[in-house]
């Protein structure tokens, strides 16, 4: 089978596709004949080398698939070829303390699709079982496989981590990134009324279709608490971020009393300085957030079936043209996902 594979660090160009052979799926896993990938900036931190991740040469990216069974391994029951699935970008090792305390998104030794599995950049992909999501009927192969990442992201941000409640008022930072714009929907959906920040007007313009009530430009205004704080009448309840840098701090400085931050990310700037004083006195709560759980995906799954939320796509690109699609993501151009579609 083919797949799009790099065999050193750096840039899309550095991409061959190439044949090779999968193993049979062996104990509880299944082979996955691979109808559509989507982009993660994760990958592309992988193919430039700086993910942080144990990555090995010749390298197979892409951590978020759909596609249908096409083999079984041994002792694999409730799944039957020819059905659509998704894999769960991360599978969760189901025996540390925190898998057996509810909290999966705390594995001691989360596996993750392309490092502990073969990559998505292919025509087939094998995984287990037990991370299998079920696709509904009623999606595109092109919509099923923008759903899991961006919302199941901003589904636990938003609800688990960040605890939003109707009437309650969410800043969501980069409302023109894939879990921004999915956060901005969800938040609709929950009832919570929603600002957000962007880097251009346009991309304000799209949020505000999706219910954003307000918006604010952080390239013209990176300190933007004081315009938050008027537009919302004195604060948000919850800031929605994952940018970093200005944005976190200028988020911390839009908060109400009592409010929460949450945030996923901090690619602009990982390190910051903050006051800590209005911290203590607002008692604010700053909470760190990481992936999802198996529960969360199939509940934005269902959302995206019924039609409640609209997975977002930027653009389809042929397997052979995966260097283009590394490309457009890293122009950060796109708006929804970048979806190679073998
Ligand atoms: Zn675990």
């Amino acid at each position: 089978m083919k797949a799009l594979a790099i065999d050193e660090f750096g840039g899309p160009e550095n991409f061959s596709l190439i044949d090779i052979g999968l193993p049979d799926p062996g104990p509880g896993e299944v082979t996955i004949s691979v109808s559509a990938c989507a982009l993660n900036h994760i990958d592309v931190d992988i193919i430039r080398g700086v993910s942080r991740l144990p990555v090995s040469l010749p390298f197979v990216p892409g951590i978020e698939v759909v596609g249908t069974i096409k083999n079984i391994g041994p002792g694999v029951t409730g799944w039957e070829i020819g059905e659509r699935v998704a894999p769960r970008v991360q599978r969760n090792c189901g025996r540390c303390t925190p898998c057996l305390t509810a909290r999966q998104d705390l594995c001691d030794e989360l596996e993750w699709i392309s490092l502990a599995t073969s990559g998505g950049y292919a025509e087939e992909l094998v995984c287990h079982a037990d991370q299998l999501v079920r696709v509904p009927e009623n999606l595109t192969d092109e919509a099923a496989v923008a759903v899991q990442v961006a919302f199941g992201t901003a589904w636990h941000m938003l609800f688990t981590r960040g605890r939003l409640r109707a009437g309650e008022t969410v800043l969501v930072n980069a409302v023109g990134s894939g879990i921004g714009a999915a956060a901005v929907q969800l938040a609709r959906w929950a009832g919570a009324r929603v600002i957000g920040t962007a880097g251009s007007d346009d991309k304000l313009e799209r949020a505000r279709a999706h219910g954003m009530e307000a918006g604010v430009n952080y390239t013209a205004n990176p300190a933007f608490g004081p315009q938050v704080k008027e537009l919302t009448g004195g604060g948000v309840d919850l800031v929605f971020e994952h940018v970093g840098g200005s944005t976190f701090t200028s988020g911390l400085e839009s908060l109400k009393k009592g409010g929460r931050l949450v945030t996923c990310g901090a690619h602009s700037q990982e390190v910051v300085p903050f006051d800590i004083i209005p911290l203590f006195r607002g008692e604010f709560e700053v909470l760190g957030s990481f992936a999802f759980v198996q529960t969360e995906v199939e509940k934005v799954f269902d959302l995206a079936a019924r039609g409640v939320i609209e997975p977002l796509v930027d653009s389809v690109f042929s397997l052979a043209e995966g260097a283009r699609a590394v490309e457009r993501m890293e122009s950060r151009k796109a708006y929804g996902k970048i979806v190679i579609m073998p």
